[in-house]
């Protein structure tokens, strides 16, 4: 029944909006860096950093790693907390450098259990940024959680409001067919039905799901 319940949503979802094309970034390493820079702000502010990075030529993986965070924090500016980014950006490149040659080809045989864990481990990084480095730039199966998928499932009783973090991605996963092209629309159409329609104040009227049945709590996410 759940399972019917999420395939429906997607299907409804995808007829509506179409493909999304996520995630945007030219390559594997924008993408991570988007991942980063993307924590509590709009993706506006983060093309505007990546767009300073790019114009710096420090564009890659190889060259931010060089660069003192100063001049990292200074570029990165407009995604805001620009100092904690920095330092998180460097943390994750420091854990590439140091144990993985600084080579993303490297970390292609490890399980993905096991990456998502080393991913976990550097500070700054959460379960969020984790996950989408993991499906967008690794492409590995593995479903991205945020507050919109978390208000969405809530109230279409997906799930209870209690549910975890963990709890709502096994919920997608072990009811979804095991496709990372799959994942990776399902997660951009559930961010763009979030920025639309499931705001905190729902706007369920032609919202692409309003024909399911749901409710709305007063409370705000
Ligand atoms: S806006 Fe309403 S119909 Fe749309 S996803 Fe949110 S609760 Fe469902």
């Amino acid at each position: 029944m759940t399972g019917q319940k999420i395939q429906q949503i997607y299907e409804l979802l995808f007829e509506r909006f179409g493909p999304q094309h996520w995630w945007p970034g030219e390559t594997k390493d924008e993408i991570i860096v988007g991942a980063i820079l993307t924590q509590n702000t709009n993706w506006q502010n983060v093309e505007k950093a990546i767009g300073n990075l790019k114009k710096a030529s420090v564009m890659s993986l190889e060259k931010l790693y060089a660069i003192p965070q100063e001049q990292l924090a200074e570029l990165i500016r407009p995604a805001g907390y620009y100092n904690i980014k920095a330092k998180r950006l460097k943390n994750f490149l420091k854990w590439l450098f140091e144990n993985h040659n600084g080579s993303l080809a490297e970390i292609e045989p490890i399980h993905t259990e096991n990456l998502r864990e080393e991913l976990l481990q550097i500070n700054g990084i959460g379960r969020e940024t984790a996950d989408s480095i993991l499906l967008y730039a690794f492409d590995r199966l593995v479903f991205v959680v945020d507050a919109y998928t978390y208000r969405i499932a809530t109230r279409h009783q997906l799930i209870e409001p209690e549910c975890d973090y963990e709890q709502l991605k096994s919920l997608f996963e072990d009811n979804l067919e095991s496709n990372v092209k799959l994942f990776n629309e399902y997660h951009a159409l559930l961010v763009r039905t979030g920025k639309e329609f499931c705001k905190p104040k729902a706007r369920c009227a032609d919202c692409p799901l309003e024909k399911l049945p749901h409710t709305i709590e007063t409370d705000t996410i």
